[in-house]
């Protein structure tokens, strides 16, 4: 495996291999791997030649109060745990590598960051689609694996490359979950072993909302209600960023949930901030 952080070291390279006829798979992280990330490189490495992971925390995706300067890292693990699942080629820029003093292009997707995370994290959208574009255009990707975990950047991804007719085939992967139900996230780490035992219950609530659909309840309201009732219960001391349904490829929220949903929940537990989902079909 090969660690690059020179973006144009990596373009030269990457347009090399697909002039060579090679299939370029990329996936985009933060790092700090856990089962979630590394199933979409497995994903992703049966489908290409040439497998990239780029480790980079992108700065203009946190707001001033996130937690940038905290976000955990461990290079060394993590290039291991990379070379073992079958990556080629590590792309780990640092700050500076990626973005110019003044830099000054945005990439912006209004319509879908406009609910959900984009409600309480305004420039995050913002931050994603620029660096996933720059991602894109540095790695030269055929394909590109995220996880649904993170719906709604998923959703913001596929209408900017639809958008701009980029040619990067944009392929969502299902959740990974510890066996409690707790989606797998990097963030974890900040709970405490008193949160880790009640966030289960994030998973659980969102399928006690899909059990009341199943049962005949349709308004979006009641059914937002009775799983907020459930958290402040279940998960004490929360703080629910938002309890939203919404459509699942345009992400306007729904007041009846008649055909497919999505239920998407934003939690803060204790330092962590922990979001979920679940796709509902009526
Ligand atoms: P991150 O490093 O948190 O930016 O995540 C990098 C990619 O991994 C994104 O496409 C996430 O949606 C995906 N991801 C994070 N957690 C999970 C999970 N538990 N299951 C599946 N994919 C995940």
């Amino acid at each position: 495996m090969e660690i690059i952080s020179n973006p144009q070291e990596l373009q030269t390279l990457c347009l090399m291999l697909r002039s060579e006829g090679k299939k370029i798979g990329l996936v985009p992280t933060m790092g700090y791997f856990h089962e979630g990330h590394l199933s979409l490189m497995d994903a992703a490495r049966k489908q290409c030649d040439v497998l990239i992971v780029s480790l980079f925390v992108n700065p203009t995706q946190f707001g001033e109060n996130e937690d940038l300067d905290a976000y955990p890292h461990d290079m060394e693990r993590d290039s291991i745990l990379a070379e073992e699942h079958g990556v080629d080629i590590l792309f780990a820029p640092v700050r500076d590598d990626m973005y110019f003093d003044n830099h000054s292009t945005w990439v912006e997707v209004p319509d879908l960051a406009a609910n959900l995370c984009g409600k309480s994290r305004p420039i995050h959208f913002r931050g994603v689609a620029t660096v996933v574009t720059k991602l894109f255009m540095t790695a030269q990707p055929h394909v590109a694996v995220f996880g649904q975990k993170d719906w709604q950047q998923l959703a913001v991804i596929k209408r900017m490359v639809r958008d701009l007719n980029i040619p990067v085939d944009v392929q969502g992967h299902e959740i990974v979950r510890e066996d409690s139900g707790l989606a797998l996230s990097s963030r974890n780490v900040y709970l405490t072993e008193e949160e880790k035992a009640v966030a289960p219950n994030i998973q659980k609530g969102l399928q006690k909302m899909r059990d009341q659909v199943a049962a005949g309840e349709s308004d979006a309201a009641k059914l937002k209600q009775d799983l907020a009732a459930f958290y402040a219960a279940a998960i004490p001391g929360s703080i629910i960023d938002y309890i939203e349904i919404v459509h699942p490829e345009n992400i306007n929220i729904l007041k009846k949930v008649e055909d497919s949903a999505l239920c998407a929940v934003a939690l803060q537990v204790g330092k962590a901030r922990l979001i979920d989902n679940l796709l509902i079909k009526v």
